[in-house]
């Protein structure tokens, strides 16, 4: 048994302030957790360490909703994946969950990578063969033949494709489903603004996973994809970015509060990068302030492993999401309890409570008042196990010419709307 003091704590799923707080971890499991002052007697004699952290804030470890372990994060990790055997996709896929330890996800849900690899990557690690947050996944995101994510070999076609698929899915031993309910950004000749399943083959994937004890993911970028989606009853909206073909125009208030009103969750997968995007594309809607306004629930997640888009990048998406005006203490809810909640992990982990997973982190100062706190991280335990964090370069902001092509596409239409605003303004007046 040991313990951790912290001039503070954010106890329960409320993230509550206790000052001069204490941990006691024992085995894997949190065994207690409130004041210092209020620790029993026989709980300090029977602790085997105690650890004093000072100014620092013990929280819970962190939960990404949304990544990629076999994408690497660099510029093109589609080809990478193409071209990479099953090991050297597993040994990146390691490399990945260790690099989200590293700066304290301790729970991270894998939504699309080839085969059933990410299963055997969940096992090496719950097994302790390696280290790395505890990992949910979904094996190969469901597609359309020739749609997006096509290569990861989860293609169907019909409804009774998708049946199939799900149950194949199911026996080899994922926790979640995950389908492509419109193309995507990565995929060459895949356009996100379209709808890739009907209705009728996504309400087939949700009635199959749900029977199966299983949640599902729909990545969803173009309006009728989310539509589509929200509709099918899926339990989360990836990105849900309601993305035109012009990256604008698109958000739809309606829906929105239909989402807002549903037990679906939005995944709006808020990354490092998103302070670059919204700089390089000043007309492009990215409606996440709006979301949370209308009282969307909201996991944290990143799309860490996808362009440009390390997994060590974690923290940063945290602070994206804070410049979209959501309050601090909403930010650090999205990314623990709230976040298991939409996971279906209420109970298991995200909370600083008795009796759930020690999963728990320390950071330097106090989050509340500063995010970036989160970056001087003073410890990280996974599942009761410490773990000395490898060190990770800094998040530097993008050269637009290391931007994909679709993107450098937007980009470019979006300074020739600005100009054709411009003129026309200029024409009125
Ligand atoms: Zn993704």
């Amino acid at each position: 048994m040991q313990i951790v003091t912290a001039d503070r704590a954010l106890v329960g799923a409320d993230l509550e302030v206790v000052e001069h707080a204490a941990v006691v971890i024992d085995g894997d499991q949190i065994a207690w957790v409130g004041r210092e002052a209020d620790l029993a007697a026989d709980l300090v004699e029977r602790a085997d360490t105690v650890r004093t952290l000072g100014d620092a804030t013990l929280l819970p470890g962190l939960i990404d909703a949304h990544v990629h372990l076999a994408f690497d994060g660099g510029p093109t990790p589609v080809a990478r994946m193409m071209a990479e055997g099953d090991s050297a996709q597993v040994a990146l896929m390691l490399r990945s969950a260790r690099e989200l330890l590293s700066v304290g996800v301790t729970t991270a849900r894998d939504l699309g990578s080839r085969d059933y690899l990410g299963v055997d990557v969940r096992e090496a690690i719950a097994s302790g063969t390696a280290r790395g947050p505890r990992i949910l996944t979904s094996g190969p995101a469901i597609t359309v033949t020739g749609g997006h994510c096509w290569f990861m070999n989860g293609e169907v076609d019909s409804p009774d494709a998708m049946r199939t698929m799900v149950r194949r899915h199911h026996k080899a031993g994922v926790d979640c489903i995950k389908v492509m309910s419109t193309g995507g950004n990565m995929t060459p000749g895949s356009m996100p603004w379209h709808a890739q399943f009907t209705e009728d083959e996504l309400h087939v994937a949700v009635d199959e996973a749900h029977r199966l004890g299983k949640k599902v993911a729909a990545h969803a970028h173009g309006v009728e994809g989310i539509r589509r989606a929200l509709a099918a009853g899926v339990d989360s909206l990836e990105h849900c970015s309601f993305q035109t073909e012009e990256g604008f125009g698109g958000f739809d208030p309606e829906l929105a509060d239909a989402i807002a009103a549903s037990d679906t969750w939005v995944s709006p997968t808020c990354s490092a990068r998103m302070s670059d995007f919204r700089r390089l594309l000043p007309e492009r809607e990215f409606p996440l302030g709006e979301l949370y306004a209308r009282g969307v629930k909201l996991m944290a997640s990143t799309d860490a492993g996808i362009d440009n888009n390390p997994h060590y990048g974690y923290v940063y998406g945290l602070l994206s999401m804070h410049e979209f005006d959501i309050p601090i203490r909403d930010v650090l809810r999205a990314a623990t309890s709230g976040a298991a909640r939409g996971l279906g992990l209420q109970g298991v982990t995200g909370e600083l409570t008795a009796g759930t997973s020690a999963d728990v982190i320390a950071v330097a100062g106090d989050p509340l008042t500063d995010l970036t706190a989160l970056h001087e991280l003073r410890m990280v335990v996974a599942r009761g196990e410490h773990f000395a964090p490898d060190p990770v370069p800094a998040i530097e902001p993008l050269d637009p010419d290391d931007l994909p092509e679709l993107l450098r596409r937007m980009i470019e239409a979006s300074r020739v709307a600005r100009e054709q605003a411009l003129v026309t303004a200029e024409g009125l007046g």
